[in-house]
């Protein structure tokens, strides 16, 4: 597994790719926001992002790499960047992990920011026609013109694939669970974030949103004011009525 750390601190860099190397992971270590953005030869499987570097806001290198790709990103932060993390969650990033911290803590939070990501991870964004294959068809969930494939973690809207963050994929599916059903905003932290999350949920409208804009039509998440969400096949009237 390759790893790009975006980390202009050596005292804190060396350790960790030392570290990580230990572990059979392979380091693209880079020290400023731009060369963390530099086109390279192998694309990484994961990227681990200071937030603090010398050449621009690592908030800044967090939404350029969304906007290009799926591949997860963990940030690494600083005590006082609360807000930050905050930011960073809703630009796309995957999970944070406050300095100082170990490096069996780091791995455990890459299997776990992996396991939920499961598809290649640095596929291309942007709608890109997929025909689907049979076997795609078998394991997929159709719902009204969307499918969802839980297998492949693809999304095909009309026949077009939309491409989806890790996160975002999560939450569709476990709202695509049972469409209709109202989940909490608690229960959707629990599953699609952490269990037991506990901090501002500002993260889930963020998804939700994204959701809406790249499904191309609100109706799909309804929100349940002041209880949770929803999925909801727009046209679907029983479900609609069902609701009230
Ligand atoms: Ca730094």
């Amino acid at each position: 597994m390759r790893l790009l750390l975006i980390e202009d601190d050596d005292r804190i860099a060396g350790p960790l790719t030392e570290g990580l190397g230990r572990y059979g992971f392979t380091v693209d270590h880079v020290r400023t926001g731009a060369a963390g953005l530099a086109d390279r030869a192998a694309a990484p499987d994961l990227v681990l992002l200071d937030l603090g570097l010398p050449d621009m806001d690592g908030l800044d290198v967090c939404r350029s790499l969304r906007a290009r790709s799926t591949v997860p990103i963990i940030m690494i932060t600083a005590r006082g960047e609360e807000a930050d993390r905050v930011v960073g969650l809703e630009l796309g990033a995957d999970d944070y992990l406050a300095k100082p911290f170990g490096v069996r803590e780091l791995i455990a939070r890459i299997r776990a920011v992996t396991r939920r990501a499961g598809a290649p991870a640095y596929a291309p964004t942007g709608p890109v026609d997929v025909p689907q294959t049979q076997q795609q068809a078998a394991s997929a969930q159709v719902l009204g013109r969307l499918t969802i494939n839980r297998r492949t973690r693809e999304v095909h809207l009309a026949g077009g694939q939309v491409a989806l963050t890790p996160r975002e994929f999560d939450l569709l599916a476990f709202l695509a669970k049972d469409p209709g059903t109202v989940y909490s905003r608690q229960q959707i932290m629990d599953a699609v974030w952490d269990p037991h999350f506990f901090g501002p949920t500002k993260t889930l409208d963020a998804h939700v949103a994204a959701l809406r804009r790249k499904l191309g039509d609100p109706c799909w998440i309804t929100t349940a004011r002041g209880v949770g969400f929803r999925l909801t096949v727009p046209g679907d009237h029983t479900a609609a009525e069902a609701s009230g």
